[in-house]
């Protein structure tokens, strides 16, 4: 892990709200994989905000990020340009391990999408996505996505790209037809549920990225706790420290 000063060396608007960010980073790159997450000042705030790892370029020593704009964190993030410099620390938590032997089905939904894009890159042309905004507007990272995947599919709450309707509903078709898959998936929590419920009533293993309010980033606070139910009982993890990738089965959505 490590923390220090690195280059913006481009900041790119996707859509109205969200920006694309290339940062300067060699050491950090190359311990980052795909899921896992760099915790970033901004500004004058105390708490670091925490961003997932998009894309890694580890032969020219660079990483991705994208990220909406939500509170005053990320409004101070958007205004960086090229050429200034980001206190980052990580790369943190545990991200995901691709099963390449695998059929392998990455879900994401709005900005749960960049992480799925470098997982299914790092997949490799195998890779099927479904991808899911509320409208065409919001939509981001789809040529990224057909770039490296046998398959994109699109949802949009409101039908204006793509299927009407949820990531679930392709999901439904998909495993229908074919159930021999691990899926991955990260976005809002509702559509975490759905996806998970889903894989379970398939067979289907399941790998969920929780991007839960974060203090300390590293383990040591208490306000990303999430409940799981694992085969030795009830446990709080930190998804942090013990995430933001768990085992679908063994996440309390509920909790
Ligand atoms: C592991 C992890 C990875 C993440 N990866 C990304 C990413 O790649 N791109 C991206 O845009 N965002 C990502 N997020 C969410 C991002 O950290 C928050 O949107 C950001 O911290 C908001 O900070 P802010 O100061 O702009 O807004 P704040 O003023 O702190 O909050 C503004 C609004 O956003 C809501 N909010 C804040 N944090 C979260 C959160 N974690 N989840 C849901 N709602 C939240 C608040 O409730 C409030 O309504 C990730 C979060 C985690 C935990």
């Amino acid at each position: 892990m490590f923390q220090s000063s690195y280059k913006i060396q481009s900041i790119i608007q996707l859509n109205p709200t969200t920006y694309s960010l290339v940062l300067d980073c060699a050491e950090l790159a190359n311990e980052s994989w795909c899921g896992r997450f760099v915790n970033i000042r901004c500004g004058e705030k105390t708490l670091r905000r925490p961003i997932s790892i998009s894309e890694i370029d580890k032969a020219n020593g660079t990483i991705t990020l994208v990220f909406e704009v939500r509170g005053e964190g990320t409004e101070w993030l958007a205004a960086r340009h090229a050429g200034d410099e980001l206190d980052v620390l990580g790369p943190l938590g545990n991200g995901f391990f691709p099963d390449a032997d695998k059929r392998a089905v990455f879900i994401g939904g709005g900005i749960g999408c960049p992480p799925m894009l470098g997982a299914a890159q790092e997949y490799g042309a195998k890779a099927e996505a479904i991808l899911g905004f509320r409208s065409a507007k919001q939509m981001i990272l789809l040529d990224k996505f057909k770039d490296c995947c046998q398959s994109v599919a699109v949802t949009t709450n409101d039908g204006s790209f793509g299927v009407k309707g949820f990531v679930t509903d392709v999901l439904k078709d998909k495993l229908s037809e074919n159930s021999d898959c691990v899926v991955y998936a990260c976005g809002p929590m509702p559509m975490l549920k759905g996806v998970a419920d889903m894989c379970a009533q398939y067979g289907v293993q399941c790998y969920v990225s929780l991007e839960q309010r974060m203090g300390c980033g590293i383990g040591a606070c208490l306000v990303c706790a999430c409940k799981t139910q694992e085969a030795d009982g009830t446990h709080m993890r930190h998804v942090c420290k013990n995430g933001p990738v768990f085992d679908a089965k063994e996440v309390d959505f509920d909790g």
